[in-house]
């Protein structure tokens, strides 16, 4: 599961090479269950809700659900992933697009040959 710092952004392979433990590219087998690609919102509503702030925003593929990171205090991604069970999620933050599977614990390019279109 990405952990990221909200205020540095790290470079995609650094991120492959922590999460995954390797450089290239693992298979992601749910690629073909994108729905939702760019984000409809660049905040995190529940945080609001609560009166707090979050790091970083993720966006989940399947839904379009837009939540912050695992860093954040309140994880309302990885909330939405346990409740709904879907495996993409996406960065949201400027200038990045990388994926995540979590059944696959892959991280995916933007721009990957694995994807119909790219993302960023
Ligand atoms: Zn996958
Ligand atoms: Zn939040
Ligand atoms: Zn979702």
């Amino acid at each position: 599961m990405p952990k990221t710092p909200g205020f540095v952004r790290i470079p995609e392979i650094v991120l492959r090479l922590l999460f995954t433990r390797r450089l290239q590219e693992k298979s992601c087998s749910h690629l073909g269950e994108i729905k939702f690609r760019q984000p409809s919102t660049d905040v995190c509503q529940l945080c609001i809700e609560g009166g707090d702030e979050w790091p970083s925003l993720r966006m989940c593929l399947i839904c379009g659900f837009v939540g912050c990171c695992d860093t954040s205090k309140n994880k309302h991604m990885q909330q939405h992933i346990e409740e709904s069970g879907h495996p993409l999620i996406r960065s949201i933050e400027t200038g990045e697009g990388w994926i995540w599977c979590y059944p696959d614990r892959a991280l995916i390019s933007a721009r990957s040959p694995q994807l119909r279109k790219p993302i960023l």
